[in-house]
Formats: C-alpha cells, sequence, structure tokens
C-alpha cells in the first residue's frame, strides 16, 4: 500500500507543484487578453462619438461600462494634449485600497493616423483569480478523488493477481520444507503467476512421489536389514554352539592345538554377530526413533553414564560433568539417539587410554546463538589430525583389536544421529594427550529435511 501511497502524493504534487501554477499563469494571460479585447470594441465606439464631440454620450457610455464590469476599477479618457476627458471630477484615488490586484492597460483611439484620445484602464484581477482558483480546487478534488480510485482499483487488482496467491504459494513452499504437502494452491490463472503456481504444483507432486518411494524404500531397506541380520545370526549361533559342543563332547581325544583353533572359531563367530548387531545399530541409527521432545542434557548424559558405571569402575575413570550442562537451555530431539550417542563418546573416551594412567573424561557444554555445544575431553591416546574425517565412516578403526576392542561402527552412528538432529560433529586432539569430541546442536531442533 505505501507505494501506491507514494505515487498518489507525486501525483498530486505534480498537480499542485507544476500543473496548477502554469494553469494559473495561462488563466490570468487570459483574462488581460479578453479585457484588451474589450477595450478594442469599446476603442472602436468612442472615435463616432469624439469626432462628433458627443461628450455626454461619452460619458454615459463609460459610466455604463464601469457599473457593468465592477472589476474595472477606473477609466480615464485623455485627449491628445493630455487633458482628461473622462471622468469629470478628477480621477478617484484607488491606490491605497491594498486588498485590490490591479492592472493597468491602455488603449489609444485612431482614425486612420490620427490619435483621437487614449483610454486608460485599470482592472482589478483579484475576483476573475479567485473564481479560477475555485475552479482549479475543484478540478484539483476531482483529479484526486480519480487518482485514489484508480490506485485503490490498482491495489485491489495487485492483492488478488499478485500479492495473495504469492502469499499463498510462499506458505505452501514453506509447507513443502515441512513435508506437507496438502496446503491448498491457488487457482491456475492464465498469466505468468499462473504458470509459477502450475510449475510448483508439477514439482510438488513429484517430490511427494519421490518422498513415499523413498519412505517404502527405507523401510524395505529397515526390514532387509533386521530380515538379514537376525537371519545370518542364527546360522552363527549355530556354529557358536556346534563348535562349543565338539569343545566339550570331544575334550578328551583333542590336542592342544585343536583347542586353539575351537577357540579362534568361537572368537570369530562371537566377532561377527557384534558386526552384525553394531551394523543393525548403524542403519537404525537416524531414522525416527520414538517421539522428538524438549530434552535437558543432563538427565541424558546420567543415563548413558549410568550404562557405563561398570567400565568406569572398572578401568578407575574420572568423569567430570562441568557446571555449565546444567545450565544448558532445552534442546528438541531424539532421547533414545542422544543417549547411544553419548555413550558411544563417553565410552570411547574411557577405552582409548594408555595402560599406565587412568581416563579422565570432562564433560563440558555452552550455548553459541542458536546452538548448543557440547564437549567430551579425554586424556587418552589423541588421533592423529589426518584421521580426524576416517574415523567417522563405518568399519574405519584405527587399532587392531589385539590393542582395542571395537567394531569401528560407534563414530559412524555418532554421525548419523548428529545430522538426524541437524547439528555436527567433529574432533580436536594432540595424539598422545587426549582427544575432544565436539557435538553441535541447533535449539531449533532438527530440521524437516533431517527428518526421515
Ligand atoms: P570402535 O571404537 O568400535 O573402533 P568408533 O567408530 O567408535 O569404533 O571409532 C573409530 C576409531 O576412532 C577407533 O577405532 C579409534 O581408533 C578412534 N577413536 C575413537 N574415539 C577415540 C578417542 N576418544 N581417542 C582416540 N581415538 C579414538
Amino acid at each position: 500500500m505505501l507505494p501506491l501511497l507514494a505515487v498518489l502524493v507525486a501525483i498530486m504534487g505534480y498537480f499542485y507543484g507544476i500543473w496548477m501554477p502554469k494553469l494559473s499563469a495561462d488563466a490570468k494571460a487570459g483574462y488581460v487578453r479578453e479585457v484588451e479585447h474589450h477595450l478594442d470594441s469599446v476603442g472602436a465606439g468612442l472615435v463616432p462619438l469624439l469626432l462628433g464631440r458627443q461628450l455626454d454620450v461619452i460619458y454615459e457610455n463609460l459610466d455604463a461600462l464601469m457599473k457593468a464590469n465592477p472589476e474595472w476599477k477606473q477609466i480615464v479618457l485623455v485627449d491628445p494634449e493630455g487633458k482628461d476627458l473622462y471622468p469629470l471630477g478628477g480621477r478617484p484615488n484607488i491606490r491605497n485600497q491594498t486588498d485590490l490586484q490591479l492592472i493597468e492597460l491602455q488603449k489609444p483611439v485612431f482614425l486612420n493616423d490620427t490619435r483621437l484620445a487614449t483610454l486608460h484602464v485599470t482592472v482589478d484581477q483579484g475576483p476573475s483569480i479567485a473564481k479560477q482558483r475555485k475552479h482549479f480546487f475543484e478540478i484539483g478534488i476531482v483529479f484526486a478523488a480519480m487518482a485514489l480510485l484508480l490506485l485503490v482499483t490498482m491495489f485491489l487488482l495487485f492483492e488478488t493477481m499478485v500479492i495473495k496467491p504469492v502469499h499463498n504459494l510462499s506458505r505452501a513452499t514453506k509447507a513443502l520444507a515441512r513435508r506437507d504437502f496438502d496446503i491448498p494452491l491457488p487457482a491456475v490463472t492464465k498469466d505468468e503467476i499462473g504458470s509459477l503456481i502450475e510449475t510448483f504444483s508439477i514439482m510438488r507432486e513429484s517430490r511427494r512421489k519421490a518422498e513415499e518411494n523413498l519412505a517404502r524404500s527405507n523401510k524395505e531397506l529397515e526390514q532387509f536389514a533386521y530380515v538379514v541380520s537376525h537371519d545370518l545370526r542364527e546360522p552363527l549361533r549355530m556354529v557358536g554352539s556346534y563348535v562349543t559342543l565338539l569343545e566339550r563332547r570331544y575334550a578328551k581325544q583333542l590336542d592342544k592345538d585343536a583347542f586353539e583353533f575351537i577357540t579362534f572359531a568361537k572368537e570369530g563367530a562371537k566377532r561377527m554377530d557384534q558386526m552384525i548387531v553394531d551394523l543393525l545399530e548403524y542403519s537404525r541409527a537416524g531414522r525416527k526413533s520414538g517421539e522428538q521432545s524438549q530434552l535437558t542434557i543432563l538427565p541424558v548424559l546420567d543415563e548413558a553414564l549410568h550404562a557405563l558405571s561398570l567400565r568406569v569402575k572398572e578401568t578407575s575413570a574420572t568423569i567430570e560433568v562441568s557446571e555449565a550442562i546444567k545450565d544448558l537451555p532445552q534442546l528438541p530431539g531424539f532421547h533414545d539417539e542422544l543417549v547411544r550417542l553419548f555413550l558411544n563418546l563417553i565410552g570411547n573416551a574411557i577405552k582409548y587410554h594408555p595402560q599406565d594412567r587412568a581416563p579422565v573424561v570432562v564433560i563440558d557444554g555452552r550455548r553459541e546463538n542458536d546452538r548448543v555445544i557440547i564437549s567430551v575431553k579425554d586424556n587418552g591416546i589423541g588421533i592423529d589430525p589426518q584421521f580426524f574425517e576416517r574415523i567417522f565412516q563405518v568399519f574405519q578403526r584405527l587399532h587392531t583389536r589385539a590393542e582395542y576392542e571395537g567394531s569401528g561402527v560407534g563414530l559412524a552412528t555418532c554421525k548419523k544421529i548428529v545430522e538426524h538432529h541437524a547439528g555436527r560433529i567433529w574432533v580436536e586432539s594432540t595424539p598422545g594427550q587426549g582427544a575432544t569430541f565436539f557435538v553441535s546442536l541447533p535449539l531449533s531442533g532438527p530440521e524437516p529435511a533431517a527428518l526421515s
């Protein structure tokens, strides 16, 4: 509406500031021409009267002329010698009337080349100017009303044809970002906006289909992962139990080497089982697990620490949770996933430490604008910076199983969980002195695109 008002003000400014003064000047000049024209005919009428020296008739005529034109404040008729022929009783003094807008005009009265007399007329332009002003003011009002009407019509048209459809389209776009495909779209018209709406509608439909396909294939994949892991674990369990049976029943017939081989086979089966379980957990991470809710970080950490209490005891680890953690604002997230995230990070912080020193783990947190950053710092073996990216990939380990137990899926699962929360995870470390894992989570919660 504001731009339309600005246009109205500009039009009115042009009308009153430029057009009206010009019209007014033209009208003034027109009025002078009209009086001069009138004087021409008066002069022509005086010629026979001056020749016949009919002064009485001249007086009567000029008196009548004064009465008929009240704005003619003074008429003086001067003979060629400069003597006033009219008025007889001397010229009236009109100069001290300050409210008059006087103009003086002269009209010599000629017969052929002989000048018989000169008419001097003093006219008050005031009434004529006032009349014009009133007239222009009325035109101005009509003009403003028309301009206003035009602008309001334009605005209404603009509102119906552009603003409303674009507004609705933008609402539908935002809804689409939230994966809401059912917001009604404006009607498709034949103009550019209509074609935009049509294109958007086609795009939304194809996105809806793609989402449906993706959801279906994710479900199938999850089902597949479950079936495969379940089915794979079954024969694996069989291998394990038969090898154990073999060991028990034929203990007397087996030599030392055979026992060693059986142990290797049992361990291999156990390891493979753990890998399948971890892989299954990885495939499930970052998928909707329970309802998203407003979470306080401290109880989430407590739950993870509770699950780790045995390992903490075994390793004589010290776990410090800073005061700042308690002051962190709540954030939206998936409880079970965040417990799993801290379980993995703190578990690693306890695990990757040298034999000669007990683990010390410090968990700290801070708020940075619209995010919360939580860090898990340890005094362990540390990580070479060249592996900072690699350790977040599935099955990527930096150590042998003999050195440290593990399957290399933990950090990949952490990354998936953090990304599911529209967050970021990274590590800083000096090898030999420990590592710090940072998790940054938005207070606005997982982005719609991050949900699956
Ligand atoms: P896992 O612990 O099962 O091997 P992860 O994915 O959790 O798998 O970790 C990947 C690799 O990253 C580990 O093998 C280890 O080398 C390294 N790592 C993880 N956390 C730490 C840590 N706190 N300190 C040193 N190295 C670590």
